[in-house]
């Protein structure tokens, strides 16, 4: 009996999996981009949950407008962007392995996509891409645990921090994910966390080279030496470059 039902489950996973994979392709970026939210708390405090409740899509106008602006710029014509804040989750993401295997990496996968599925039954389903936002207490967090995307099944789990000051901070997370979701891919360093030049460097051509005005979204940093960096202030300090135009399908 029980060797029955994870053999349904199993097969219920690839199921989603195949659909997940089949509405996954390319994104028609002539067509309006839904993003679906849905908050957590996710370290389950009273100081977290009053920052959850009043959020409002207001706050995410300017990320907005970042992403329609880029994607103008490289496409030269519109694509629109709207986000929705969805209703407030219980259960977090399932947590992502550190130093993973390939296999553990697979089996994350496999059940973020559960979850993501799981949550979505009465959810917005015209959503082009739903953001988990995992919101801590930074008086308690100091460090937060690195966020994820998945292209395949267009979901993400975001670590962020349930203050007004890291606004900007999150913003920057939050749309960094939403492009990996849409298959733009890292640019710095693993090791290290240093932007990889040229790849992800705002303006590789900039003379002197240092300090770089902007950082590249999808390096995270902006360089200010060949081995120094730091993060910036907010979005209005960082672009998306060709690279990450073309992952996009924004450019040929
Ligand atoms: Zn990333």
């Amino acid at each position: 009996m029980l060797k029955k039902i994870r053999i349904l489950i199993l097969l219920m996973i690839l199921l989603i999996v195949a659909v997940n994979a089949y509405r996954d392709q390319n994104q028609d970026w002539n067509k309006p981009i839904f993003v679906l939210l849905h908050p957590v708390n996710a370290d389950g405090l009273a100081t977290t949950q009053n920052y959850i409740q009043q959020l409002s899509v207001q706050d995410l106008e300017e990320a907005r407008t970042y992403l329609q602006t880029s994607a103008q710029q490289y496409r030269g014509k519109p694509t629109y962007f709207y986000f929705n804040l969805g209703r407030e989750l219980k259960e977090l993401p399932p947590k992502v392995p550190e130093q993973a295997s390939l296999l553990q990496t697979v089996g994350w996968s496999l059940k973020f996509r559960f979850y993501a599925w799981q949550q979505h039954q009465d959810s917005d389903p015209s959503a082009n891409v739903t953001l988990f936002l995992n919101y801590y207490d930074p008086a308690r967090t100091s460090q937060l645990k690195h966020s994820t995307a998945l292209q395949k099944g267009r979901i993400g789990s975001v670590n962020l921090f349930a203050s007004e000051k890291q606004a900007e901070q999150n913003k920057i997370v939050l749309v960094h994910e939403l492009l990996h979701a849409f298959g733009a891919s890292d640019k710095y360093d693993l090791a290290t966390g240093q932007p990889i030049f040229p790849v992800g460097y705002a303006d590789p051509k900039q003379q002197p080279l240092y300090p770089q005005a902007k950082a590249e979204l999808m390096a995270g940093h902006l360089p200010i030496s060949q081995s120094t960096s730091k993060m910036p202030a907010s979005l209005k300090q960082t672009l998306l470059n060709e690279i990450t135009a073309i992952e996009l399908g924004w450019k040929q």
